[in-house]
């Protein structure tokens, strides 16, 4: 039988929420560590409630977001800059996890379908 719940480890690594919290204060969401403490239960139980997509297609996402001509490799988030109409400006290893962010699927394939970018 297969865990749901096999993504917790990646909200609770330290590591993915060091890198979650330079993209947040990159994007200027900084508003205290209580709140962004709240922040990330609050997306946490979401995802608990609701269920992320399978490790596999997490997986698959993170390597189509590489070959992405709007991803910062450098922060790991979906927009090329800060202020930059591109994109939808989150993480990607937590973006990933939602089963559709966008009717479509991530930003560049809801915004831009028929260019076959992007992951649905
Ligand atoms: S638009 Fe989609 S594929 Fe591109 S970086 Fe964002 S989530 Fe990844």
């Amino acid at each position: 039988m297969k865990n749901r719940f096999w993504f917790i480890p990646l909200l609770l690594s330290p590591r993915l929420i060091r890198e979650w919290l330079v993209v947040v204060r990159r994007e200027g969401h900084y508003q205290g560590r209580w709140k962004v403490t709240k922040q990330l239960w609050v997306a946490g139980w979401s995802l608990v409630i609701r269920g992320a997509v399978t490790r596999s297609k997490w997986e698959a996402r993170l390597r189509v977001c590489e070959e992405c001509p709007v991803f910062d490799s450098t922060t790991k988030t979906c927009g090329p800059f800060l202020g930059s109409p591109l994109g939808c400006h989150c993480y990607r290893e937590y973006l990933c996890l939602e089963k559709k962010p966008y009717p479509r699927g991530c930003w560049i394939r809801h915004h831009l379908s028929k260019m076959a970018l992007g992951w649905d």
